[in-house]
């Protein structure tokens, strides 16, 4: 009984990942006809002069926008106040970052800690 149910069970998670798998390249498949409209590449263009949100450093060729609202079907909701324009870089960073922040926001703290003890020993007279 046992081994039918773990059976069963690791079935239906294989089902389950194997949606969310279509689903992830569906999404992304829509994602990507979106970013090729004229809606989106106006939307975008007029971010072009702005900074990297975070590094305050000039966008470099590649810079991305990062729509902050996660929820693939508010993606080509264009309202300005949930984008920021990233560099590339920054914009991995975030997401990486946000995987933790999501449920264990202390990691801000943590970051902050290591950065702390670094600039202590690095930059410190
Ligand atoms: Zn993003």
């Amino acid at each position: 009984m046992f081994v039918i149910n773990y059976f069963v069970i690791n079935y239906y998670i294989c089902i389950n990942e194997h949606n969310k798998e279509d689903n992830m390249t569906a999404n992304s498949d829509l994602k990507k006809k979106f970013r090729a409209t004229k809606k989106w590449k106006t939307f975008r263009e007029s971010f072009n002069k702005e900074k990297d949100f975070i590094t305050l450093k000039k966008l470099y060729k590649g810079w991305q926008l990062h729509h902050l609202d996660l929820d693939p079907d508010n993606y080509d909701n264009l309202i300005v106040e949930n984008f920021i324009p990233l560099n590339v870089q920054t914009h991995e960073f975030i997401h990486w970052l946000y995987n933790y922040y999501r449920t264990d926001k202390a990691v801000i703290n943590r970051i902050q800690n290591a950065l702390e003890r670094m600039y202590n020993l690095n930059e410190g007279e």
